[in-house]
C-alpha cells in the first residue's frame, strides 16, 4: 500500500476520517499535513483530538507554533506556518520523541527535522465543500497504520 485517497463532502466527514486514524495512533507516531489555507488541516486535528478523547477545544496554534492537549495520548499540534527558516530549533525533536503523537501543519515548511517515518497527508481544495484526502506512509509502521484502518 503507497498511497490512499478518499474524498470528503463536509468538514464533519473530515473529522470523522480523522476520530478513525486516532484510533489506530500509539505513542510516538507523527502525522504531518500538507494543504492549502482552509482545506482543513486543523479541521482534521479536531477529528484526531476527539478520537484521543480530549475534551478541550483545539484551536490552530499559529502564534504559539506548539500546543499540547492531554488524551489517551498527549497530542502535540504544531503549525509551523510563521517559522522563519526550516532549521529553527524549537525542540521538535523532543517531540516528535515523546509519548505523545504529533501533529504538524504544513509539515513541509520543517522538512529537514521531520522525522523520515511518518504519515503524510495532503488535503486538497475540490470546490464547495468538497476535500480529496490522500494518505502517504512513510516506514513500516506507518504502512502498516494505513492497511489497519482502509482495509477494512
Ligand atoms: P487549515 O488548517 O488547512 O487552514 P481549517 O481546518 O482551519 O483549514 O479550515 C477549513 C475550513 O474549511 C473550515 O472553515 C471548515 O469548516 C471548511 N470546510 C469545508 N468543507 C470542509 C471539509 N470537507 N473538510 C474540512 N474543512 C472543510
Ligand atoms: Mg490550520
Amino acid at each position: 500500500m503507497k498511497q490512499v485517497e478518499l474524498v470528503v463532502h463536509s468538514p464533519e466527514e473530515t473529522k470523522t476520517v480523522a476520530r478513525r486514524l486516532a484510533e489506530y495512533l500509539e505513542p510516538g507516531m507523527v502525522i504531518a499535513l500538507e494543504g492549502d489555507l482552509g482545506a482543513g488541516k486543523t479541521t482534521f486535528t479536531k477529528g484526531l483530538a476527539e478520537g484521543l478523547g480530549i475534551t478541550q477545544t483545539v484551536n490552530s496554534p499559529t502564534f504559539t507554533i506548539v500546543k499540547q492537549y492531554e488524551g489517551r495520548l498527549p497530542l502535540y499540534h504544531m503549525d509551523v506556518y510563521r517559522l522563519e527558516d526550516e532549521w529553527e530549533d524549537l525542540g521538535f525533536d523532543e517531540y516528535f520523541a515523546g509519548d505523545g503523537v504529533t501533529v504538524v501543519e504544513w509539515a513541509h515548511l520543517i522538512a529537514g527535522q521531520l522525522p523520515k517515518e511518518r504519515l503524510t497527508v495532503f488535503l486538497f481544495h475540490r470546490g464547495g465543500d468538497e476535500r480529496l484526502l490522500c494518505f502517504e506512509p512513510s516506514g513500516e509502521r506507518y504502512e502498516q497504520l494505513c492497511k489497519e484502518i482502509f482495509a477494512s
